[in-house]
């Protein structure tokens, strides 16, 4: 069994967009410029627009190529995690690091909330893929969806985001997330898809509630609903699916340990299957290892719809 128990290098995490996904975690949980009603994470604690070095960027580095040295394969190497992360200074710096490492591409997910900074478009113009959010079509329902910083300015977001894709020469998706009688509804989605017009990314990636929200009343749109809503775009759109990813068990010789299955579960509550798929487990042993680790009260189980998600325990939602 592998020894290391890493601080900022979690998964691969299985994801319906980049099939297994090496995450790297640069903030604090639940360090935020937004607190969204649908977050799966639990309530923002620290909401900040601050850009701070809150992680050391040589030690994310060092962990990175510790893990990559270990032989696991992946698909992408992704900034996300506990909270936003653009919000780390040293995002810039990151990106650099991990291209002279290796080359895997690179992608950020990130809600856009910082992309009105020349900076952060600068850092993040050596990603190969950025996919940021766009909930909302105007102020207020901006302002109900995502609950932002109180500094942050609804028609300063999508003008970053109007200016990052005009400069970016990467794959940019532009995510929106559609909440049952809140934003998915038809005049809600047409502000959005007007907004979309002008931000021309690759596509938009439309989905919706699939895990456990932080706010019992933010739920899913109906599958014939969403079929409608995907209609009003203009551009390229892909529904997101709704069900769990399915990536291979390459061979299910992972060693990952029940370290890495915490750290995990502490950025993304994942079915099991998805646990299974992400670190290469078969899913008898990832059935064990969760079953124990419930015993212990490390990790906790929601069901949402018919899918059941283990969370790790002692965080706030
Ligand atoms: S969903 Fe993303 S942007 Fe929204 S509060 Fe959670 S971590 Fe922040």
């Amino acid at each position: 069994m592998g020894s290391t128990v890493f601080k900022y290098v979690y998964g691969p995490v299985p994801s319906r967009r980049l099939g297994r996904s090496l995450g790297l975690d640069l903030i604090p949980f639940k360090t935020c410029s937004y607190n969204c009603i649908y977050c799966q994470l639990g309530n923002t604690t620290d909401l900040t627009i601050e850009r701070r070095n809150y992680v050391p960027a040589d030690d994310v580095l060092a962990e990175l190529k510790e893990k990559l040295a270990s032989g696991i394969t992946c698909d992408y190497i992704s900034l996300a995690g506990s909270g936003e992360p653009t919000l780390c200074a040293s995002t810039g710096k990151l990106i650099a690091g991990i291209k002279e490492m290796t080359d895997i591409p690179i992608s950020v997910i990130t809600n856009g909330a910082l992309l009105y900074l020349p900076e952060v478009r600068r850092e993040l113009k050596r990603a190969d893929l950025v996919i940021p959010s766009l909930d909302a079509g105007d102020a207020a329902l901006f302002d109900y969806v995502n609950r932002p910083h109180p500094d942050i300015v609804f028609e300063r977001v999508v003008e970053g985001l109007i200016a990052f894709a005009g400069d970016f020469s990467g794959r940019l998706l532009l995510e929106v997330l559609l909440v049952s009688g809140v934003s998915g509804l038809g005049d809600e989605v047409k502000n959005i898809a007007a907004l979309a017009e002008k931000i021309r990314p690759e596509k938009v990636q439309l989905g919706t509630v699939t895990r456990p929200a932080l706010e019992d009343f933010a739920c899913a749109v109906k599958p014939e609903q969403m079929k409608k809503l995907a209609g009003l775009f203009t551009g390229k759109v892909e529904l997101l699916p709704n069900d769990q990813p399915v990536v291979s068990v390459l061979d299910a010789t992972s060693e990952a340990t029940d370290a890495d299955i915490l750290n995990l579960l502490a950025r993304r509550p994942c079915s099991l299957e998805g646990i299974a798929q992400g670190l290469n487990l078969h899913p008898h042993d990832a059935a064990k290892r969760l079953k124990k680790l419930l015993g212990e009260r490390h990790i906790n189980s929601h069901r949402n719809g018919r899918t059941v998600f283990y969370k790790r325990s002692g965080r706030n939602g």
